[in-house]
């Protein structure tokens, strides 16, 4: 599974927002945007005013590091969202929205998107009774994530159950009961990352 590995905060700061990508440490005074707010490297002060093209080029690749999604699949993402009904803009969020990693996290298990994903991987999530460790699998409404019974007596899942998150309204379930379930699918309301998917859209129909 590939994935990006280099330093997250250099993200946020090449985005000029805080993106939240290393969980708790985001909100401590350690958070490196809110320490150095400008653009990474020797030039990062004197950052010039963004052309349209950047401007586009800036959107996608925010929505991507939020994600966690590499620059061919989250191709396919837009290539799938713009084969489904409706907007397209917002159906790639949806489909984003939809991964597995994210609704784990969305869910409470897992202070970043980076530790959700994690934990997918090593298999500690079955959806509708069945183990899946595929980051990427796109969830449906009605589907209904648990925690394997062997993971839950681990001080991570302990942690997570005592400490649940407010969830948003297109999912239930609580990490006390180590169990979630989606709803229905997420509407353009409820996803509240900080990405202009017009910009996206844009860029991608050139
Ligand atoms: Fe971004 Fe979190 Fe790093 Fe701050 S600590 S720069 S919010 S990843």
């Amino acid at each position: 599974m590939a994935r990006y590995t280099g330093a997250e905060c250099r993200i946020c700061r090449r985005e000029g927002l805080k993106l939240f990508l290393k969980g708790d440490r985001c909100y401590t005074d350690k958070c490196a945007f809110s320490r150095r707010g400008y653009a990474p490297g020797q030039h990062g002060q004197g950052r010039k005013k963004l052309s349209n093209y950047g401007l586009q080029l800036r959107e996608k690749q925010k929505a991507r590091k939020i994600y966690g999604v590499l620059e061919g699949q989250f191709r396919k993402y837009y290539e799938r969202a713009e084969r489904m009904r409706g907007i397209s803009g917002e159906n790639l969020l949806k489909l984003l929205e939809l991964r597995l990693d994210n609704v784990v996290y969305r869910l409470g298990f897992g202070g970043s998107r980076s530790e959700a994903r994690q934990l997918v991987t090593h298999g500690h999530f079955l959806v509708n009774g069945k183990k899946v460790d595929i980051c990427s699998y796109t969830v449906s409404a009605n589907d209904v994530i648990t925690v394997r019974e062997k993971s839950r007596a681990s001080e991570k899942f302990k942690t997570f159950a005592e400490n649940p998150k407010t969830l948003p309204a297109w999912l239930e379930g609580s990490t006390e009961n180590f169990e979630g379930k989606v709803v229905r699918e997420p509407s353009r309301e409820d996803i509240d990352v900080p990405v202009n998917e017009t910009l996206i859209v844009e860029l991608y129909s050139k």
